[in-house]
């Protein structure tokens, strides 16, 4: 039996959804309150452990069945370079007997697949509305919504995001995040195939692509800028236009060609923060991105928020008290997710100083082995 009976958890993306149905399934009513009223976003890539963590909470196959499922014969991790010769075939990823294929999934997919599971466990999800107040005792945390609603829970969870509000009102005293000195583009577009998935690196800046479900292409691009940086959308697309046009490679020549002025193009600064440990006050527990968000550089932000749903239920069923399950929670989360912070912030500086692709290589290889190790 669970040490809590209900939990509030703020925020409704990967952290916050998928601890509803990891906490439901552990017989602890959850209630998610999410600000944005549809789910949104570009892709992401599932792997090493993290596919694990979806199978524990039991969305794998749901998720697995509107993902692009990474087979051998991938190209998803090669590099090549601006003509579109291969440099190298990727970072060694640790395998082990029964591990989960990785997945490429559409992030409102998976959103779905998560919130629909959660709703199916008896959790609620309410879209639009967050927490006013909040005023904890000895037994609980009382909670004012800003529709006004009012509920009593045994324990609040802020899955908020990198700039979480729960974090700023119960941690105030927590690290701003902070700028690695890179931007992320993300384009999304739909139509054929094209040859060459993989990452092509190019003078002014590293970009991707891979396939989706729908015929989606999904293209992330890392480009280097100084602090404060801001990017219109004219900005944006003319940036990202000099990028396309900086190959030959002809994979990257045909992204060219199909680039239209009302492209779906998303820039944002890599931003990232390890909130000191415990992560919990009290009642309130930070989990996701609220307490450990970074650089794309390994693809595992979103994985360390499936993995610590999949921890927390743990927890939360083991202890006999909230703060047994909590301390817990930290302690065997902080050395892992520490470990995708740091390496993907010094992969960042590496980029940015122009470091040997074999030197990237082998600094991610040594963190996905570290990683390929139960969480
Ligand atoms: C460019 C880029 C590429 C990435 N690629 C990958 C990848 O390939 N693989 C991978 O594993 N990870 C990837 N990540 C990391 C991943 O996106 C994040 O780690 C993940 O989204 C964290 O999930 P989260 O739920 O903690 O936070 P978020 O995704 O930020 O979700 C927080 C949610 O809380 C809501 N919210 C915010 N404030 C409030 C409030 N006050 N009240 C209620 N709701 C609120 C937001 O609307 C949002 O839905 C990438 C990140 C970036 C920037």
């Amino acid at each position: 039996m669970a040490c809590v009976s209900t939990a509030l958890i703020v925020g409704g993306g990967i952290a916050g959804l998928s601890a509803a149905v990891a906490l439901s399934r552990a017989g602890v009513s959850c209630d998610v309150l999410e600000l944005a009223e549809e789910p949104a976003g570009a892709s992401l890539a599932l792997s090493g452990r993290a596919t694990e963590a979806l199978a524990e909470i039991g969305v794998y196959e749901a998720c697995a069945a509107r993902s692009t499922v990474f087979g051998d014969d991938t190209t998803a991790a090669h590099h090549w370079d601006a003509a579109g010769h291969l440099i190298s075939a990727g970072p060694k990823r640790p395998t082990w007997p029964g591990a989960k294929t990785p997945l490429g999934v559409h992030r409102p997919a998976l959103l779905r697949v998560l919130e629909e599971t959660a709703r199916e466990l008896g959790a609620t999800v309410r879209r639009g509305v967050t927490v006013r107040t909040a005023h904890e005792d000895a037994d609980g945390v009382d909670v004012t919504l800003t529709d006004g609603t009012r509920g009593r829970h045994d324990l609040v969870i802020g899955a908020d995001g990198i700039r979480s509000q729960t974090r700023s009102r119960v941690f105030p005293e927590a690290p701003e995040p902070a700028y690695a000195g890179q931007f992320s583009l993300r384009w999304m577009l739909s139509g054929p195939p094209v040859d060459g998935e993989g990452w092509y690196l190019g003078p002014v800046g590293r970009l991707g692509f891979y396939h989706l479900p729908g015929d989606l292409i999904y293209v992330p691009a890392v480009v280097d800028l100084p602090a404060g940086t801001r990017l219109s959308e004219d900005d944006t697309f003319a940036l990202f236009t000099r990028l396309l046009d900086s190959y030959t490679a002809p994979a990257v020549v045909e992204l060219r060609r199909r680039l239209r002025r009302d492209a779906d193009l998303i820039a944002r600064p890599f931003e990232w923060i390890l909130v000191p440990a415990p992560w919990h006050r009290g009642r309130t527990l930070l989990v996701g991105d609220a307490a450990h968000a970074t650089t794309a550089h390994m693809g595992m932000g979103g994985g360390m928020a499936i993995e610590d749903a999949a921890v927390l239920a743990q927890c939360v069923r083991a202890a006999a008290e909230l703060p047994e399950a909590l301390d817990a929670f930290t302690r065997r989360r902080y050395p892992r997710v520490s470990t995708v912070v740091e390496t993907s912030v010094t992969l960042s500086r590496l980029e940015q100083e122009g470091a040997d692709t074999s030197e990237n290589m082998a600094v991610l290889s040594g963190a996905f082995k570290t990683l390929g190790e139960p969480y």
